[in-house]
C-alpha cells in the first residue's frame, strides 16, 4: 500500500560514479586523524594513538563542480584534501585481511571544517559536531570502483586553492592503511553498503574564503573541484 507521507518524501543522497551509473549514500565516517605531519601542524594526540571516527550528514555531500556557500558561525573555514572509500557490503568486525573486499570504490574527498569551532569544541572538551558536520561540509568527486581503477593503498594526492598548491601527500603516508580503517570501523558500528569514508588529510591545511577555488588531485581518481560562494541569506 502505498501510505501518503506527512512531508513530501526525503530526496535520495547519491555521488556519481565514472562509469555514468550512481551510488547512494547511507553514512558518512570520517577518521580524525591519520597522517603525522597534520597531527603534527595540528599540535595535538599522541601519533600511535587508534583512529577515532565521526560523522557528517549525509546531506552535506556536495558533488564535483559546484559551490559550497560559506557557512555560519566561523571566519576560519578550512579545507582537508582526503581519499574516500566507498563501502558496497555490510559487515561487523570484520578482519584486516577480509576488509578490502568491503571497499567498492574510491573518490576523492573534502572534509570542510569550521576550524575555529572545532578549537573551541576542542578546548571545552565538547564534541566535534559543530566544526566538522554542517551543510555542504562534505564535498566528494565521481568514484571509480575498484573494478576498474583497483585499490588505492599508494599515490599521490594534491590540494591547490585557486590554482596554487596547498596540501601534497601520498596515500601511503597514511598512518592507519584502507583495510585498517574499514576493520576498525567495523569494529565500532556496523557498515553498510552506501556508507562513505573519508580517510584524514596531510599537512598544509589552511582557510578558504568566498570567490576561491579548490580542486583536489588523488593519483588515479577523477579530480575534485569547488567553489566557495557568499554566505546564504
Ligand atoms: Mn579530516
Amino acid at each position: 500500500m502505498n501510505v501518503a507521507r506527512a512531508i513530501p518524501a526525503l530526496e535520495e543522497i547519491v555521488v556519481p560514479v565514472l562509469d555514468g551509473s550512481l551510488f547512494p549514500v547511507r553514512r558518512i565516517y570520517c577518521v580524525g586523524r591519520n597522517y603525522v605531519d597534520h597531527i603534527r601542524e595540528m599540535k595535538e594526540a599522541d601519533e600511535r594513538d587508534p583512529p577515532f571516527f565521526f560523522q557528517k550528514p549525509r546531506d552535506a555531500i556536495v558533488l564535483d563542480g559546484a559551490a559550497v556557500p560559506y557557512p555560519p558561525l566561523t571566519s576560519d573555514f578550512q579545507f582537508e584534501a582526503e581519499l574516500v572509500l566507498a563501502i558496497g557490503k555490510p559487515g561487523r568486525k570484520i578482519d584486516v585481511q577480509s576488509a578490502l573486499d568491503h571497499v567498492w570504490g574510491y573518490g576523492a574527498g573534502l572534509d570542510m571544517t569550521r576550524r575555529d569551532r572545532q578549537r573551541d569544541a576542542r578546548d571545552m572538551r565538547l564534541p566535534w559536531e559543530i566544526g566538522k558536520s554542517f551543510d555542504a561540509s562534505a564535498p566528494c568527486g565521481v568514484l571509480t570502483p575498484v573494478s576498474t581503477g583497483g585499490h588505492r593503498t599508494k599515490g599521490r594526492l594534491t590540494l591547490s586553492v585557486n590554482g596554487a598548491e596547498r596540501q601534497r601527500g601520498d596515500l601511503a603516508q597514511m598512518i592507519w592503511n584502507v583495510p585498517e580503517i574499514v576493520s576498525q570501523l567495523s569494529r565500532q558500528v556496523a557498515l553498510g553498503a552506501g556508507d562513505l569514508i573519508f580517510t584524514g588529510t596531510p599537512a598544509g591545511v589552511g582557510a578558504v574564503v568566498p570567490g576561491d577555488k579548490i580542486e583536489v588531485n588523488i593519483e588515479g581518481l577523477s579530480p575534485l573541484t569547488i567553489n566557495i560562494a557568499p554566505p546564504e541569506e
